[in-house]
């Protein structure tokens, strides 16, 4: 079968395409609001779409998102008040991560790679990956590597200068806004309604965090910085930056 997709081929093929070394992507998403124009599963779009441009390129094998994130955190992804999101707890999200990684390295899988499109999931990833090498015992990974990459971190300047003249807000309050919206535009257009975006933004956060979270402090259309300006042009730009800089990292990495 001619696919990318680890799911939709049979047992023997992904036998014989791990025993031929294919680095196996997991993105790692979740289900959360982004706005009110766009739908819940951008997070899981987004590293799924790129995983599977940069496998292309590879001979990689992508696997089944996560399209469960760690919390929702409300400086960086609206947090819990919206309904549509939800939440796994960062144990249980370390453990899927090294459950999977385990069960891969079990069946042969030396060269792995965790895509992540949610940024509350790079805490409890990092410690999935090492709770993953804990258990198949730190003597027995020299010959195995596990990448762990955030795709905006693939977005280079030059791109970010061009799409944001007047600067770049930072990831943090990216969420919904020009960058994931322009990169769902290019993949998903079906799942965007510009004509539903509102523009109450951009989120001002104290440069703390307060429990109980205070309730006044997320935009109430979901969206933390501006989605005006968002287009599909530019979510291709953003889109061949990630699959570039993939492809580059996993020739330098894996050969
Ligand atoms: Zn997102
Ligand atoms: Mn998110």
């Amino acid at each position: 079968m001619d696919t990318v997709f680890y799911a939709e081929l049979s047992w023997p093929e992904v036998e014989a395409r791990i025993a031929a070394g294919a680095p196996v992507f997991l993105p790692l998403g979740a289900t959360e609001q982004h706005g009110r124009h766009m739908a819940l599963n951008v997070d899981v779009v987004l590293p799924t779409a790129i995983a599977a441009r940069a496998a292309a390129r590879v001979g990689g094998l992508v696997l089944p998102a996560v399209a469960y994130g760690n919390r929702s955190q409300p400086r960086t992804g609206g947090g819990p008040g919206f309904p549509g999101t939800l939440n796994l707890r960062a144990d249980t999200f370390a453990m899927i991560v090294r459950d999977v990684i385990c069960d891969l390295h079990r069946q042969g899988a030396r060269r792995i790679v965790t895509l992540n499109g949610h940024y509350e999931n790079i805490g409890p990833t990092i410690e999935g990956i090492e709770l993953a090498l804990d258990a198949i015992g730190r003597d027995r990974t020299a010959d195995l590597i596990i990448l762990r990459i955030d795709h905006w971190e693939l977005i280079r300047p030059e791109t970010l200068d061009r799409i944001f003249p007047e600067g770049y807000p930072g990831i943090e309050l990216e969420h919904a806004s020009v960058i994931e919206t322009s990169m769902m535009m290019a993949l998903r257009p079906d799942l965007v309604d510009l004509s539903r975006a509102a523009h109450d933004g951009p989120a001002r956060f104290r440069p703390y965090d307060r429990y109980p979270r205070p309730c006044d402090e997320v935009p109430p259309s979901g969206v933390l910085s501006l989605t005006a300006g968002s287009t599909a042009e530019k979510g291709e730009w953003l889109l061949a930056d990630c699959e570039a800089g993939i492809v580059q990292i996993i020739h330098r990495e894996f050969s």
